[in-house]
């Protein structure tokens, strides 16, 4: 049994003749930028997201620096982000001249805390990035709520929550990304809905923003070689789009698939006192980008080496928080400091989770976990 974090190999194979004539239809016609399967790609997406405006761009670190630069923000402007998160979240806030404003998070839920980001509110702040962490959303109507009262914008980072579904106290559903002023998201091929290079994609309800987010990514212009304002070339080319309208058709039965899997983890270690399975948070659905434990008792590390000695990888997302990396310390922190993002940077442990696992592969994963504590920690 070859156990791996994701098996894209495996997915492939299951869906291979209809990838493969995709892929063929762009080479024979060689149209690999802004083809005709990048506009389709984006009318459906938008059709599956409700989303009023799909653009497509590079990847998603693009797609956070885009929905920066759409946003008219000055240098020294301030943004808060949590500061458990991937790195691309802050570095577009710093590379922009703006200052990211880092917060802590929730210890059950890993999202971005409301109670601090209010405290982190001052006279400049102007945008605060929600991070869906590990596959599901975070506490969406109280950051609606206080964006709204404080005249802010927020653009969530959808890069991890693709297809996840938000539910508000009125029973208004909403997707991942469309709920913010401007949602991002990354189909790096290791994310829920991947493709096979780079790509990445914003969405926005508003339709002045999405002229402006396309005018950004196409160097600010309109007609070619007129160029209104500073932009960028951030596409997403014809072939990777031509495999993700593939593949959208999958991403539900691949977020069921996640689903199983986290089911399967949940039952068997939910009566595992020394670790703690992820806690569902309240009006959303979870489509498990990552399926993470936190550690408690004993030394992360050891199960760490322990699987791996098994065969089973494990990844750390993430091992250092961004207040204390090297490119982002000497950024002004929370007087209170970041106790709960620094204790989850020692527990957090995340499990092989992808659309192709078996029962059995689960079950050696988590009998190998019983297998440590009942070694290591009871002993
Ligand atoms: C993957 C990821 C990104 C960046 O996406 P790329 O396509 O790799 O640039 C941004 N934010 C989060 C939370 C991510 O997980």
């Amino acid at each position: 049994m070859r156990i791996q974090m994701v098996d894209l190999q495996g997915q492939y194979h299951k869906i291979k003749p209809e990838l493969d004539a995709a892929i063929t239809e762009v080479l024979e016609t060689t149209a690999f930028i802004n083809g005709p399967a990048v506009d389709l790609f984006a009318q459906e997406l938008a059709s599956y997201n409700k989303a009023g405006h799909v653009i497509p761009c590079a990847n998603g670190t693009d797609a956070l620096q885009l929905a920066m630069m759409a946003l008219d923000l000055k240098p020294g402007d301030e943004v808060i982000v949590p500061t458990f998160t991937y790195v691309a979240t802050a570095e577009v806030i710093a590379l922009l001249g703006l200052t990211p404003v880092f917060v802590d998070v929730y210890p059950d839920t890993f999202m971005l805390s409301v109670e601090e980001a209010e405290k982190a509110i001052t006279s400049k702040t102007k945008v605060i990035v929600p991070v869906h962490l590990y596959g599901q959303c975070a506490n969406m109507e109280a950051i609606m709520e206080l964006a709204d009262r404080y005249n802010l914008y927020v653009i969530e980072d959808t890069a991890q929550a693709i297809g996840a579904e938000y539910t508000f106290n009125d029973g208004t559903l909403k997707k991942a990304g469309t709920i913010g002023h401007i949602g991002t998201t990354s189909f790096f091929p290791s994310k829920n809905l991947g493709c096979y290079g780079d790509g990445g994609a914003i969405f926005t309800q508003e339709e002045d923003l999405a002229k402006k987010l396309k005018m950004i990514a196409n160097h600010g212009q309109k007609v070619k070689y007129y160029h209104d304002i500073v932009g960028v070339n951030s596409r997403l080319d014809t072939l990777q789009a031509a495999i993700l309208r593939i593949k959208l058709k999958h991403l539900d039965t691949y977020s069921t698939n996640r689903n199983k899997s986290a089911a399967f983890y949940d039952r068997e270690l939910g009566t595992v006192e020394e670790v703690i399975i992820p806690t569902r948070a309240n009006n959303t659905t979870h489509v498990f980008h990552q399926y993470t434990l936190k550690c408690v008792g004993f030394d992360r590390e050891e199960l760490k080496a322990f699987l791996h000695s098994k065969g089973i990888p494990t990844m750390v997302y993430y091992p250092v928080p961004l207040h204390q990396q090297k490119a982002y310390s000497h950024y002004t922190q929370a007087a209170d400091g970041y106790p709960v993002s620094e204790q989850l940077c020692r527990q957090v442990l995340s499990l092989p989770i992808h659309t192709e696992q078996s029962e059995e592969e689960l079950l050696f994963i988590t009998d190998s976990i019983k297998e440590f504590v009942q070694k290591t920690v009871l002993s």
